[in-house]
């Protein structure tokens, strides 16, 4: 760890993919607010495979800088990818996580720092409203925020990535070996002292999303499977719910055979489809939860984590704005 006068007190890491046209206006837009604060700071900016002109945007704005870290992926990873790097990558005190775009307004930084030095370890930029963003992607947020809480164990409506982590949780984040990773949830998962700083989204005003329904589709799935083996006991589920119904039909059945209104051949017929149905059914949804639970051992997620007292104290003391 760096001590003294080299430390640094912000970290920014914004992934970047194809955002050449915008990123020197956010750069300039991030030192306006941060230039005020008298914050030792440093920009990582990850560019995640882009195929515009990023890179040599990038290269120029760090020239001068040296507290721009310039990233540079090989390809596109995604933005899960790009968030990971710089989450082990800065080296500050805290870290932010903002998009490129400026739909993470750079005027809430203040507002976050200061909920970080009053002692809370993770401040979520939270959306307001989503009145900028069509109405299908509104519904499909809701409808994913709420499967994602669920399986996070905690309140995703509104979740962003707009995030800032202090150094404790970093260094926990840092310790999850998994590979799908779901930065929102994962920061929801590691608990901690929480607070929120609500933001307006705004209108991407440069370069287009980087979001097809598709993707976001398969962003959405890939997050939920990374996040959750319900979709496996739910095969168990649905043997049981086999066997159930099986049983009742069965019932009725041998009632028929009984009171002499079943064909002949009928029952067995019957009988041997539903026990032979309702046991392989059963059978696959026992693999499945030890698969489940596997699935979730292989994650070798931490079984608690422990919250230690800051060693560090955080310039500018209480809150100021
Ligand atoms: N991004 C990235 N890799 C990707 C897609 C997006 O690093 O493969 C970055 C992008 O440059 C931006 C942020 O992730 O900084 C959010 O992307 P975008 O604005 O397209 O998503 P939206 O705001 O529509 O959710
Ligand atoms: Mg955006």
């Amino acid at each position: 760890m760096k001590l003294g006068a080299d430390r640094i007190d912000v970290s920014v890491v914004v992934p970047a993919f194809n955002e050449a046209e915008g990123l020197p206006r956010f750069v300039e837009a991030l030192d306006r607010v941060l230039a005020p604060l008298n914050v030792r700071a440093e920009l990582v900016i990850v560019n995640d495979g882009s195929r515009d002109t990023t890179e040599r945007v990038l290269a120029d704005i760090a020239r001068h800088r040296p507290d721009v870290v310039p990233v540079n992926f090989s390809r596109n990873f995604g933005k899960e990818a790009a968030l990971a790097a710089g989450l082990a990558v800065a080296t500050g005190e805290c870290v932010v996580f903002m998009d490129a775009d400026l739909q993470h307004p750079p005027e809430a930084l203040p507002e976050m720092l200061a909920k970080w030095r009053e002692g809370f370890d993770v401040v979520n930029g939270r959306k307001r409203r989503r009145s900028h963003e069509p109405a299908l992607y509104r519904k499909f947020a809701a409808i994913f925020n709420g499967l994602m809480s669920h399986a996070v164990g905690g309140d995703m409506a509104g979740a962003s990535d707009f995030k800032l982590l202090d150094r404790q949780v970093v260094n926990t984040l840092l310790q999850f070996p998994e590979r799908n990773r779901f930065f929102r949830g994962m920061v929801t998962w590691v608990g901690y002292r929480v607070a929120d700083v609500e933001f307006d989204v705004q209108e991407r005003e440069i370069g287009s999303t980087k979001w097809s329904l598709g993707g976001l589709i398969r962003y959405s799935l890939g997050n939920l499977l990374a996040f959750s083996s319900l979709p496996l006991v739910a095969v168990a589920y649905v043997g049981f719910a086999t066997v159930g119904f099986g049983t009742l039909l069965l019932i009725q059945t041998l009632y028929r055979y009984f009171t002499g209104t079943a064909a002949i051949g009928f029952t067995t017929v019957i009988a041997v489809q539903v026990m032979l149905g309702g046991m392989i059914l059963t059978a696959l949804g026992v693999i499945a939860i030890y698969l489940a639970r596997m699935y979730d051992e292989q994650k070798q997620r931490p079984m608690f984590i422990i919250r230690r007292p800051r060693a560090h104290q955080p310039p500018g003391g209480g809150s100021e704005r």
